[in-house]
């Protein structure tokens, strides 16, 4: 068994390394002073790898000069493009950044000449040594899979592994793997069957792992936790993005706090634990709310995900700010078991909302329309929303949301009902409420 290793830049990920912690640029990448401040501002949080996107071929020579400009400030973090659909363009960032990360699927819609472009790329990636990540989410598998398997944990495992078997006949292993999902299960599933299938071929590729569009505040962190440690505890992840609809630098700790803690350099908070049939009560000692609310998610979120357990309550304290005390009444105990066991997907006390993170494709201020939406629909349940960035790739990540709201750009909103737009070109100041409209409307039919 080959369990690799990929240099990135500085960085190795993989084979026993410790997990990296990395983040992406909300930046556009054409404002390059922007996308140089927030890389710098990652890096001294913590980053260890950033990304940025790069939406097309214009927007490499940006990536080039943001290059130029970090390395120039004594910043070396090594650098990650992030590209959907064009083959040129990861080409040509091949030859800028350390990394590349790509869907292949999307290069073509054609599966062949799809490969055919993958292989290029790989071919001018070897020349560079530039590292590569296979990138797939639930979501935007391409036709040629889903025809096979489904929208399915295996068809994501078995997209990954066609590509890896590509890389492997090429004798490029430069290869990290993802498979994200924003449903916890299915994400989870898909990473355990791609570890599986690299063990049996023999080649285990250093895995990315993440929870796409896990939204922001507790809910975010706590799917975000769930998820990826549900994997990490069980050895499958050798790098996290923690991926939240806030100021990209907030995710760093909660990267930072799983990478420690599955390195065995950070331990639980929690206390006590009694658990009668497949309830259980914790009891926490947390230095701060966020850790609390970590903790718990990494205790539990496996044992709920694989129905070990059906419910928790918490009981004990946490430091407020100011280090004061704060005792888990009953009323924050059933709200972080509530939220949990929606982390989970066990339970919809309300709406589950995706929401993407932003990056330089974002084409309106996704922070305020999350909230926005989040307030005019927080009062439904069993629905699923997301709320993405851009028109491109935002309807395709939106996977099993039953309703989309979609910036457009100009001021103008898309939504969709699953993967079909029923309104476009909604102004923003009105679409919250046509949303809405659509949504009562649907519950009353
Ligand atoms: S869906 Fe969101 S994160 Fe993905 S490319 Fe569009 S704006 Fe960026």
């Amino acid at each position: 068994m080959e369990n690799r290793t990929v240099h990135v830049g500085k960085v190795p990920i993989g084979g026993g390394h410790p997990i990296v912690v990395q983040t992406m640029c909300n930046t556009h990448t054409n404002d390059v002073e922007g996308t140089v401040a927030q890389c710098i501002r990652m890096a001294e949080a913590g980053a260890e790898l950033i990304r940025i996107t790069v939406p097309g071929l214009p927007e490499v020579e940006p990536l080039r000069e943001i290059r130029d400009r970090l390395r120039a400030a004594g910043v070396d973090t090594p650098l990650v493009a992030d590209i959907h659909f064009s083959a040129e363009t990861a080409i040509a960032a091949a030859a800028v950044v350390e990394k590349v990360r790509i869907n292949p699927g999307n290069f073509h819609k054609d599966h062949g000449k799809a490969r055919t472009l993958f292989a290029r790329f790989i071919a001018v990636c070897k020349e560079h040594g530039t590292a590569v990540r296979v990138g797939l989410n639930h979501g935007s598998l391409g036709e040629y899979i889903t025809n096979l398997y489904g929208n399915t944990p295996l068809a994501m495992a078995k997209a990954a592994m066609e590509w890896l078997e590509m890389c492997i006949g090429n004798d490029f292993y430069d290869v990290v793997v993802s498979l994200k999902a924003s449903n916890t299960p299915v994400m989870v599933e898909a990473y355990r069957r791609l570890s599986q299938m690299m063990q049996e071929r023999g080649v285990v590729f250093p895995v990315h792992v993440g929870v796409t569009e896990a939204g922001n505040g507790d809910a975010g962190r706590i799917k975000s936790c769930v998820g990826i440690s549900t994997l990490l505890s069980e050895g499958i992840g050798d790098t996290v993005r923690v991926s939240l609809t806030e100021d990209p630098v907030r995710e760093i700790p909660v990267a930072r706090y799983l990478s420690d803690r599955y390195g065995h350099r950070l331990y639980s908070s929690l206390t006590g634990l009694r658990i009668e049939g497949r309830s259980a009560v914790a009891t926490y000692d947390a230095p701060s709310r966020e850790r609390l609310l970590l903790d718990l998610s990494c205790d539990f979120g496996k044992r709920l995900l694989d129905r070990e357990l059906d419910g928790v309550a918490f009981a004990g304290q946490y430091l407020d700010d100011d280090g004061s005390p704060v005792e888990i009444d009953k009323e924050l105990s059933d709200y972080l078991s509530d939220e949990l066991l929606q982390a989970c997907r066990r339970r919809f006390y309300r709406p589950e909302y995706i929401a993407c993170p932003g990056c330089g494709r974002t084409m309106y201020n996704l922070q305020e329309a999350f909230e926005t939406v989040k307030a005019r629909t927080s009062h439904l349940s069993n629905v699923v929303i997301a709320v993405m960035g851009c028109i491109v790739n935002g309807p395709g990540e939106m996977a099993d949301a039953d309703w989309g709201y979609v910036g457009e750009g100009n001021g103008k909103v898309s939504i969709y009902k699953g993967r079909t737009p029923v309104l476009r070109h909604v102004p923003e100041a009105e679409a919250p409420d046509r949303l809405l409209a659509l949504i009562e409307a649907e519950g009353r039919r």
